[in-house]
This record gives C-alpha cells, sequence and structure tokens, in this order.
C-alpha cells in the first residue's frame, strides 16, 4: 500500500470575502508526481501555500504523515510562481540557494557551515548553473532564475518538492531542460507540479488534478486531461 504523506480534509481558503478554495479534498502519497492544472484564479496556487502553511485555512484540516496542522513533520521544498518573487533584489545565487537552508530557529547573523556552502554549490551544478554562482540574481535570465530557484528548493533535502509553474516567463530550451530535471527528481522525491505547459509533462506525471476551487477531476492524466478540456464545459460532471 502506498505511504500516505499529505492529506488535505475539506479545506476552504479565503481572501477578505474571495473564495480562493472550497471544500477541497486531496491526498498526497509518498512518490507521487502530482500536475496541477485550472485556469487562472482557480486557487492552484492558494492550494500550494496552504500545503505550505503559507496561507491560513478558513475551513478544513490537513494532515501531514497522518498528524494534524503539524507541517514540520515534513520537509517540504517550494518554487514559488514567479510573480510572488522579487527578482530585483540585490543578493548573489549563491546565496539564494543559501537561504534555502534557513528556518525558523536560525537567529540573526548566523553563518553558514562549510557543508551548507559546499551542499549549494553541488545543488547548483546539478541545474547547470556552477559557473554563475556570484552574479546578482536581477542579471538572470528567467530559465536560470527557476533553475536557481530549483536549486535552493532542493538544499535541504525535502521529502516533497512543490513548484508552483515553474516554466512560466522560461524560453524554449530552459523549459525543456527544467521539466526534464524535475521529471528526474520525481523517481526520487514525491512532486507536486502547478503548470500550464500539461501536454510537455502528461506522460512524466503520475496523476493529473483538474482544479477550479476544489478538485473538480483527478487521475490517469489522459482522462483528466479530456475530462478538463474536450467536453463542453455546460457537461462537466464531478469525476
Ligand atoms: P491560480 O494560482 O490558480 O491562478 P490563486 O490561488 O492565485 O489562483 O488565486 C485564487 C483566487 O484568489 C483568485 O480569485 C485570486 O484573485 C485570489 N487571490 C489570490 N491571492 C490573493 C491575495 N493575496 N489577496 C486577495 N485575493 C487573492
Ligand atoms: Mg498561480
Amino acid at each position: 500500500m502506498s505511504e500516505e504523506l499529505i492529506r488535505l480534509e475539506n479545506v476552504s481558503c479565503m481572501y477578505g470575502k474571495i473564495s480562493a478554495l472550497k471544500n477541497l479534498n486531496l491526498t498526497i502519497n509518498k512518490g507521487d508526481y502530482i500536475g496541477i492544472i485550472g485556469p487562472n484564479g482557480s486557487g492552484k496556487s492558494t492550494l500550494i501555500k496552504s500545503i505550505l502553511g503559507l496561507v491560513k485555512l478558513s475551513e478544513g484540516q490537513i494532515y501531514y504523515l497522518d498528524q494534524v496542522n503539524c507541517k514540520k513533520k515534513l520537509k517540504m521544498g517550494y518554487v514559488p510562481q514567479i510573480s510572488d518573487v522579487n527578482r530585483y533584489f540585490p543578493i548573489s545565487v549563491l546565496e539564494v540557494v543559501l537561504t534555502g537552508k534557513m528556518d525558523s530557529s536560525i537567529k540573526p547573523f548566523f553563518k553558514y557551515s562549510k557543508k551548507d556552502i559546499l551542499d549549494a554549490h553541488r545543488m547548483l551544478s546539478m541545474v547547470g548553473l556552477e559557473n554563475q554562482k556570484d552574479r546578482q540574481i536581477s542579471e538572470l535570465s528567467g530559465g536560470e532564475f527557476q533553475k536557481m530557484m530549483i536549486a535552493r528548493s532542493l538544499i535541504m533535502n525535502p521529502d516533497i518538492l512543490l513548484l508552483d509553474e515553474p516554466t512560466a516567463m522560461v524560453d524554449v530550451l530552459s523549459q525543456r531542460q527544467i521539466l526534464n530535471l524535475i521529471r528526474q527528481l520525481s523517481k526520487e522525491i514525491t512532486i507536486i507540479l502547478v503548470t500550464h505547459q500539461i501536454q510537455d509533462v502528461m506522460k512524466h506525471v503520475s496523476k493529473l488534478v483538474y482544479l477550479e476551487k476544489n478538485v473538480i477531476a483527478e487521475g490517469d492524466p489522459e482522462e483528466v486531461y479530456k475530462y478538463a478540456y474536450l467536453k463542453p464545459v455546460g457537461k462537466r460532471r464531478k469525476a
């Protein structure tokens, strides 16, 4: 039987009066590679943020390894949507990757260890940025920036990796490199990928979830794709 990592039960999220998620149920098992699709504003980023504990739930619970609301039980790596990030902050590539080591217990004037720095170099070479470590992040292309963010998300050796549109604003070659890298990583780490490049990941993901505030369809990628995009809108039923 597959091991359950995270379970969302009846989760709702509101931003003031705007409902972003409504009564959502979803289970993430160890080894899953889940693709999340849905139109703009359908709650994809909010779903990722709710799992990470970055937004407050207005209803429902999230279980991590069967313990309610205890996200510390799992190490979660996160690549935020590019529009949520300040790409012009004055900081170098290596420094950004190292911030992936930070957790809430770190005090001001914290110094990274030699091992941290070696790990950061290792992550940068894994994503093909070994020669870019001293550059300012504002100088990076979209593709380089996202590769750096993936390196950052991996440095603390996460159990699960959550990526929010990592190929948006990225050139075609980098898109392919990033999706290949995620595919390789999915052999070792549980992955949740929000993407609009459904056709490119269809053959990689183990499961596709179509979201519109809650899960409208989930399961076999081909079936969910057909259901979400090839049926007349009025005829959609909950799968
Ligand atoms: P997606 O990632 O699928 O585009 P989001 O999760 O970003 O969707 O947004 C879901 C809904 O919540 C949208 O209607 C969006 O406008 C709204 N929303 C998202 N973030 C905020 C916020 N910080 N403040 C107010 N409304 C928000
Ligand atoms: Mg989004």
